[in-house]
């Protein structure tokens, strides 16, 4: 069976055009097209998600409930799979106690390594967890910092009591801890903050007071402002849910905990030494350095817990991840390194025949980390599994087993097989790929004169070794260099030190009601259009309103909670998902209803509808690439790469004085092809008097910027150093040098 292949027939996910394919077995396949043109759909929504919903069906119905839940795509049949491993880039989790140690266990086998050889010895190796009672610093519970009320912002001083001057949710006026210091006849509710003494508004925020304050005048048990909401809010138990964690945040700050300073472990297992070092420092060592000392550990006893142990650390070295160190909370990392740490997990594992399915694994990585990644892929085939990759990367498809491109072009133009075979066949093969790969660009030639430059002076940030560099402003710069060099934490210095605008590739909103036309604004103009075609009021078209579907409430889909699970979601049955009551379904403008207005993509919606403001807002979301979304799609749908494309498009907008923008890999899921676009638009910023800079290691973007500020030259302390700031055209001599002048 395992020679087979794996045969798909008459796959329709989304843009899928039945779909035929069949795909070999333990090789390396590459999957390739333009932005939008079915990759994902076919790889991650038909495969994967197929092969995880046959591994589901096989459990018992009491283990199937406590695993991830998997949908059953649309396709007519697929045979020949195999127990599938998704890597994707999704970030590791918001979960603070999750740590680059516990995530590749090498947490797990250190905490062994101390319970059995470290000096006090301590006992067991729940001792050194901090997930576990038994070793986590009770102050913060494990987590390492505690989380403190921001008092400064919890009053508007400009306000009185009575016109709403505490800030604090439950405490604004009406709401229910309110009349717990204003109905007391203590303070003065009609007197604006700012013209209370000290001592009253101490005797406010804390219910203390020296003599003669109001706080003599208080009832028994008033509590005070500050201990009310950190009781109410801070001190409980529960967890939080991520509305409240937000409508929080802004009266909260983190704090590092002053207990155990960031270790997380209690007093008794913070002292334990191996080697003469705790296992805090330990856990703040880069892994480089970790891997070497525990060599050093000879006690026969421990052997096969160092050999365990070693081989993580090593498996972390060899993936280019060793200037990393095991404390370092999962949340921090980025999209790339995220992807690599899950990438460790697996390497190790011994199970073969396996299906592992990658996500563009060359994310955040410079030329010169790509062939430990591709290295990696072939080592995993070569252990008898099959090695699925969406990849736009030509260094990735040059170590390809086969290609398959689906196209020719994105969303509806897209959707179909236009190439499979080898990747010197697909040279000539005609395709938007092989038209993107036979275009190399050289480096400029002209490139702009800066207008003037702003300083980063004296950074040490992470690993920076006190660098002072000069940005220029009026250009594109590209910070460059191996991952792990320092160019995110020069990218934050310049933004502590500088105000300027990150177009990050996190979500654009959480909402699921948010959709490309709400983000835009146009949602509204397009009510409007609506309202006056058919002579009924606006308000009928809103999802939010009583035209919208009263079954799901305009989502079009209803979700089950089931309780510890994560929510099942289904398409609503009684409006199949188009979000509205059948009378409101029948209005049409231009002969479409407010649903098949939705469904349009923003590149059919810029010629189907003639209304001028509303085209003009598409048109800039066309411009970056994102021409081939549904209008009505949730913008919880879409990637990372997507939703910094969705923030330039809004940039493009909305921009007025010179601004600084900085963005980080705007290329990652980008197509060769939609690279042009993308950076034509990032010239249209800078042509318009902003200046942009740039992380990427795309060497098309590189070739084409005014600026280069080269980092290194290793990752981690062996980094943190400039080694080259100029024109592109003048880099000699560095790991980016030599990779800008090499041809794939
Ligand atoms: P690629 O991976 O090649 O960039 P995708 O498979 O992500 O392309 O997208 C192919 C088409 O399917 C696009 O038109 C996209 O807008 C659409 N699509 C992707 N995800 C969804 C979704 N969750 N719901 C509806 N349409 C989707
Ligand atoms: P690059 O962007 O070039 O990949 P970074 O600036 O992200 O490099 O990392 C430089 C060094 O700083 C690395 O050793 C990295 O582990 C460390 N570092 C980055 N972010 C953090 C953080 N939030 N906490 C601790 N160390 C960090
Ligand atoms: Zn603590
Ligand atoms: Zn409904």
């Amino acid at each position: 069976m395992s020679n087979r292949g794996i045969r798909i027939r008459r796959a329709r996910t989304h843009n899928l055009q039945d779909l035929d394919v069949d795909v070999p077995r333990s090789q390396v396949v590459v999957f390739v097209g333009v932005s939008g043109s079915g990759k994902s759909s076919l790889v991650f929504d038909t495969i994967a998600a197929e092969a995880g919903y046959q591994l589901h069906e096989t459990f018992p119905p009491y283990i199937r409930n406590r695993l991830p839940k998997w949908t059953r795509p649309e396709v007519g049949g697929i045979e020949g799979l195999s127990p599938v491993v998704v890597i994707d880039q999704r970030r590791l989790g918001g979960n603070a106690r999750s740590t680059v140690g516990t995530i590749t266990d090498t947490w797990t086998y250190l905490r062994l390594l101390f319970s059995r050889v470290s000096t006090p010895h301590v006992g067991e190796s729940s001792h050194f967890s901090f997930n576990d009672p038994a070793g986590m610093c009770p102050t913060c519970s494990g987590i390492g910092e505690v989380v403190a009320s921001a008092v400064d912002r919890f009053l508007d001083l400009d306000k009185s009591l009575r016109e709403g001057a505490v800030l604090l949710p439950g405490f604004a006026v009406g709401g229910y801890w309110y009349t717990n210091f204003a109905d007391i006849g203590v303070f003065d509710v009609d007197k604006p903050l700012r013209h209370w003494n000290r001592t009253e508004r101490d005797a406010l925020l804390y219910g203390i007071g020296s003599a003669g304050s109001p706080a003599n005048r208080l009832p028994k048990g008033y509590q005070g402002v500050v201990e009310r909401f950190e009781r109410i809010y801070l001190r409980t138990s529960d967890d939080m849910n991520d509305r409240k964690k937000e409508a929080l945040a802004k009266f909260t700050r983190s704090e590092m905990c002053p207990d155990c300073c960031g270790d997380r472990l209690n007093k008794a297992s913070r002292a334990a030494t191996v080697l003469g070092h705790t296992i805090g420092e330990m856990a703040r060592m880069e892994v480089d350095e970790l891997a070497e000392l525990v060599t050093g550990v000879t006690d026969a006893t421990v052997a096969p817990v160092v050999a365990a142990l070693t081989e993580r650390l090593q498996a972390m070295i060899t993936i280019g991840l060793g200037y990393l160190h095991l404390g370092r909370a999962t949340t921090t990392l980025s999209g790339g390194e995220s992807q690599r740490i899950k990438t460790v997990k697996h390497l190790g594992s011994s199970l073969t025949e396996m299906l592992y399915v990658f996500d563009e694994p060359t994310v955040g990585l410079h030329t010169h980390d790509i062939s430990s990644m591709t290295e990696l892929l072939k080592q995993l085939r070569d252990k008898g599994n099959s090695v699925l990759v969406v990849e736009h990367d030509p260094a990735v498809m040059a170590i390809a087993d086969q290609i398959i491109e689906v196209g020719p072009l994105a969303g509806a133009h897209g959707g179909t097989l236009v190439y499979q075979g080898s990747f010197r066949g697909l040279r000539t093969a005609g395709t938007a790929t092989a038209a993107a790969l036979s275009q190399r660009r050289p480096i400029k030639d002209d490139p702009r004169t800066p207008r003037g430059h702003i300083t980063v002076a004296d950074a040490t940030r992470n690993n920076l070794k006190n660098v002072t560099v000069d940005i220029p402003t009026g250009v594109t710069t590209v910070l460059t260099g191996v991952a792990g060099s320092g160019k995110s934490s020069l990218a934050s210095e310049l933004v502590a030190q500088h105000d300027a605008v990150v177009i990050d590739q996190k979500q654009v909103s959480t909402n699921r009601r948010s959709t490309p036309i709400t983000y835009t604004g146009i949602a509204t103009p397009i009510r409007k259009v609506f309202a006056r075609h058919n002579q009924v009021p606006a308000g009928l078209f809103s999802a939010n309103s009583e035209g919208a579907c009263p079954e799901c409430k305009g989502l079009g889909t209803v979700s089950t909670d089931l309780a510890f699970m994560e929510d099942q979601e289904t398409v609503c049955e009684t409006c199949q998902g188009r979000r509205f009551t059948p009378e409101v379904l029948e209005y049409r403008v231009d002969g479409l209803s407010i649903a098949d207005i939705d469904d349009l993509t923003i590149t059919d919606a810029i010629d189907r509808l003639s209304d001028r403001t509303v085209t003009k807002a598409l048109r800039h979301l066309d411009e970056v690439g994102l021409g081939y979304l549904r209008l009505g799609q949730p913008l919880t749908s879409l990637s990372g790469g997507e939703c910094q494309r969705v923030k330039i498009a809004k940039e493009l907008r909305d921009s007025t004085g010179p601004t600084l923008y900085i963005l980080d890999e705007p290329t990652t899921g980008l197509h060769l092809r939609d690279i042009d676009t993308l950076l034509s638009h990032l010239d249209s910023l800078v042509d318009h008097g902003h200046t942009v800079v740039l992380i990427e290691h795309n060497l098309d973007v590189i070739r084409r910027a005014d600026w280069i500020i080269d980092l290194g030259p290793g990752p981690g302390k062996h980094g943190g150093q400039i080694l080259y700031q100029g024109p592109v055209a003048g880099i000699t001599s560095t790991a980016t040098a030599e990779a800008l002048r090499e041809t794939v």
